[in-house]
């Protein structure tokens, strides 16, 4: 294809001779220039820059017919001073597709390629590429224009920059042409273009390794780079998009379905999802409220008012037996605090009673009197105990009993009293057998005490070795009892005023004076 030409790479030194005195100057600089741009490969910086830069990129899908361009650094060519009439690109290996096809005047007859800054023999006035110029005429032997084959003198040959102006101004396509830039322009104006081209091969910016046409950036990073940093729509995670599914699988926000399947339409945040299955959602299984009294039913939350409506009368039922179980257990403390009252009102009246030992003497109040006399008589009660009283502070520990309907020669018609001697604490120091008198009174309970006529029954121990069971030191908690079983008539009791208000009072004196005390 005539109009295509292919530049390489100027190399070397060139030592062209300028025509005149005033370019001279300028050819020197633009020789420098060429010496001090010219790279023999690919640079190092050129290839770290390939990937931002507008470079095309030599494409897999070229299979190498695509035009492109390798080789140098373009980054350079802005750089390049202005006065140079050879621009970077030109040394490139840049691929030019010419609008029209190349005239033979602007072929190098060295490369046939497109003449790539002329030098012109002054001889025949033919031209070759200064590259040309540089490798083949130069340093051949036999110096000859490779035209006509006419001899050469090199130093007389000078570059004609008037027609490298025209070369530089031919019509040209984009060298992406055949991936669809419509570009055309002037020869010299193509770096630039290319720079820009929409067409050309670039790879990712964010290095993803993906390559494509500048065109499709960014349609690439919208949609498909896996290294674009993306914000999640739910959350406020910003993570890269390779990462998004990751991400999806623990995104806190990300609106899910309810796993009860409760409603189709509804989306809950992962989040607020428990909290929804434990509060809200219809169709979580729960337990009847009334689980705690015995209701074992279970059903999806939303089918519980069914259940309380069907199940009305077991409920009813199950808070009955409740309210049985409280009732039996409060009667049960009913009747313990009623116990406890009595417990605390006997030992209330028996610390009274204690409060009127005095002297010697017990005075024991016996209430009820009718209703015991009855239960005595029945059989229901033996025996009325007093509290047990000690003769002084350290004396004998003694203890009352009455039998209201009477015990042996007395038994049914006499109120019997007895006295017992009760194991004490200060038994060692004591005097044994036990031998003081001892006086019980019924006592006359008559308003005027001048009225009052107690019943009296007194009974002086004999310390004989029989009597040891009832006056010795008592071995066991308590002696046997001694007193009068004919103490008052049942009649007597209930004349002048022995009973009052259903009571009777009992003193019990013992005479020892106050020498029971150790
Ligand atoms: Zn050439
Ligand atoms: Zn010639
Ligand atoms: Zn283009
Ligand atoms: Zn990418
Ligand atoms: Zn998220
Ligand atoms: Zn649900
Ligand atoms: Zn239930």
């Amino acid at each position: 294809m005539p109009d295509k030409s292919e530049m390489t790479d100027s190399e070397n030194e060139a030592e062209i001779k300028a025509n005149s005195d005033e370019e001279e100057d300028l050819v020197n600089q633009e020789l420098e220039n060429l010496k001090n741009d010219d790279s023999p490969s690919p640079s190092p910086q050129a290839q770290q820059n390939m990937t931002g830069s507008q470079r095309s990129i030599q494409s897999s899908k070229s299979k190498g017919s695509r035009n492109s361009v390798v080789g140098d650094s373009l980054a350079s060519v802005r750089s390049q001073s202005v006065g140079s009439p050879m621009p970077q690109f030109l040394k490139e290996r840049l691929k030019v597709l010419f609008v029209y096809p190349l005239e033979k005047k602007y072929e190098c007859p060295s490369c046939d390629e497109v003449l790539r800054y002329p030098v012109l023999f002054e001889e025949c006035g033919h031209r070759v590429c200064s590259h040309c110029f540089e490798t083949e005429i130069k340093r051949a032997d036999n110096r000859r224009c490779p035209t006509d084959r006419g001899k050469i003198d090199v130093d007389s040959a000078t570059i004609d920059k008037e027609f490298n102006k025209v070369i530089l101004g031919l019509e040209v396509k984009c060298s992406n042409h055949e991936w669809g830039c419509k570009w055309e322009g002037e020869y010299q104006q193509i770096q630039e273009h290319l720079e820009s081209c929409e067409y050309g091969d670039i790879l990712c910016i964010n290095d993803c390794g993906a390559k494509f046409q500048k065109r499709f950036l960014q349609k690439h990073l919208d949609k498909d780079c896996p290294k674009k940093i993306i914000a999640c729509s739910y959350c406020d995670d910003r993570h890269l998009r390779e990462d998004k599914k990751e991400h999806i699988q623990e995104c806190p926000k990300i609106p899910l379905p309810c796993p009860n399947k409760c409603d189709k339409t509804l989306s809950i945040s992962r989040d607020e999802l428990d909290k929804h299955i434990e509060e809200n959602c219809p169709k979580t299984k729960i337990s009847c409220d009334y689980e705690g009294i015995g209701c074992e039913h279970r059903c999806s939350r939303e089918k519980l008012p069914k259940h309380y409506k069907s199940d009305i009368i077991n409920h009813v039922k199950f808070i009955y037996g409740l309210a049985m179980q409280n009732k039996e257990r409060l009667d049960k403390h009913d009747a313990s605090l009623v116990e406890h009252v009595n417990l605390i009102q006997g030992v209330d009246r028996r610390i009274g009673d204690l409060e009127k030992i005095a002297h010697n003497a017990m005075l024991w109040r016996v209430e009820d009197y009718t209703r015991k006399l009855k239960e005595s008589k029945a059989g229901n009660l033996e025996t009325l105990f007093s509290p047990t009283f000690t003769t002084s502070k350290h004396g004998y520990r003694l203890c009352a009993s009455v039998c209201l309907n009477g015990d042996g020669k007395g038994k049914g018609t006499h109120m019997s009293i007895f006295v017992s001697v009760l194991k004490g604490a200060y038994d060692a120091l004591l005097k044994w057998p036990f031998d003081y008198r001892v006086t019980f009174f019924l006592l006359d309970q008559n308003d005027d005490p001048n009225e009052r006529k107690h019943i009296k029954f007194s009974i002086k121990p004999n310390p004989c070795a029989e009597n040891e069971p009832f006056l010795g030191r008592p071995r066991m908690e308590k002696n046997a009892s001694f007193g009068g079983a004919k103490f008052v008539r049942h009649d007597d009791v209930e004349t002048r005023k022995y009973l009052k208000d259903d009571t009777v009072f009992i003193k019990v004196v013992v005479d020892c004076d106050g020498m029971s005390e150790p």
